[in-house]
């Protein structure tokens, strides 16, 4: 299929690319590279536009016959979000609905799209499935639990095959190693650790002791990015065959607290990172973990690199790379 992936050049888009490309359908990016890499476009032409300009929008999808849109741009910094949500309703929500808008006018009806565990807020069970209720706690949240409303209404409404992924926390890098996690400002857990062991000078604390789990610490739910992109391509393969809105949790269903992450890293890297332990960081539930089972039912996606220790091996391989 000829498939553009919009914010291709980032960590997560430039993982899909090369496992659709693998897959043998046709890539086409579209980044305005604002926060996304030149360099992290390998797979397909990159048209370097903004995905709220309908205009280039409109003329990428008739140039290229596109038939499938994956979305994976969107301002992502719940503080960020916090101090100004307008910007987060202005790129997540405001810019998703003119690309739906282009692709309607266009009559491309497939779209998957990025959405995330903040779309459910504070967890009220252990393991979180699709039907635990979403009452987002921060303006990313709320921007994408928006755009989930948005695709199940266009749905009923115009027949688009829409579904939305929600990822825990997405870490790792490929084998390849030409591809990986750079984020400027850098804020998940795995890479701040691995950047502080490459010798970056970066303040890294352990946010927050007292929270009731194991050892204190948060518990999330770390996925590979590679699984990550094996589930979309499922996603993809799926929503060709059944019409409709879908929505699907992306997790291994295990939690890792952070001294265990820390405690891989310092395992990868092979020496103590020396991390200080620090007071809670705003707005951060004690746990996070999903419940994937329907995603391993209904689209039969299986995490292959579910091990913390391979995704950070995998992480500290990227890192390590002159092209980082
Ligand atoms: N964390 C930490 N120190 C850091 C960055 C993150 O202790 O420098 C913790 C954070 O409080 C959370 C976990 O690591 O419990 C994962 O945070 P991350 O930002 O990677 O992902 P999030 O779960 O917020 O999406």
């Amino acid at each position: 299929m000829n498939v553009l992936v919009v914010g291709g050049a980032g960590y997560i888009g430039s993982h899909m690319c090369k496992r659709l490309a693998e897959a043998g359908h046709h890539v086409v990016v579209l980044d305005n590279l604002s926060t996304g890499h030149r360099s992290a476009v390998q797979w397909g032409e990159l048209v370097e536009a903004s995905l709220g300009d309908g205009g280039a929008v409109a003329q990428t999808l008739r140039q290229h016959r596109i038939e499938v849109v994956m979305h994976f741009a969107a301002s992502s910094l719940v503080g960020e979000s916090m101090t100004d949500p307008y910007r987060y309703y202005a790129n997540n929500v405001s810019a998703t609905l003119s690309l739906l808008q282009a692709m309607h006018d266009n009559g491309v009806s497939q779209f998957v799209f990025s959405s995330t565990a903040a779309v459910f807020g504070e967890p009220e069970t252990a393991l979180i499935d699709e039907q635990h209720p979403c009452r987002p706690i921060n303006p990313y949240g709320n921007s994408k639990l928006a755009v989930e409303l948005m695709l199940d209404d266009a749905a009923r409404a115009y027949g688009l095959r829409a579904t939305a992924l929600r990822y825990f926390n997405a870490a790792g890098a490929c084998d390849s190693r030409l591809i990986g996690e750079k984020h400027e400002p850098e804020t998940h857990l795995i890479p701040r650790l691995l950047r502080r062991a490459a010798g970056e000078a970066l303040d890294v604390k352990v946010f927050g002791t007292d929270y009731a789990t194991r050892d204190g610490t948060c518990v999330r739910d770390y996925v590979h990015v590679c699984d990550l992109a094996d589930a979309h391509l499922l996603a993809l393969e799926y929503s060709h065959v059944q019409p409709g809105f879908h929505r699907f949790n992306l997790g291994n269903g295990d939690g890792y607290t952070v001294l265990e992450v820390l405690r891989a890293a310092e395992d990868v890297v092979g020496r103590s990172l020396d991390i200080p332990h620090g007071p809670r960081r705003a707005g951060d539930p004690a746990m996070l973990v999903a419940s994937s089972d329907k995603a391993r039912k209904v689209l039969g996606w299986r995490p292959r690199r579910a091990d913390i220790r391979q995704i950070v091996e995998d992480a500290w391989a990227w890192h390590q790379q002159p092209a980082y």
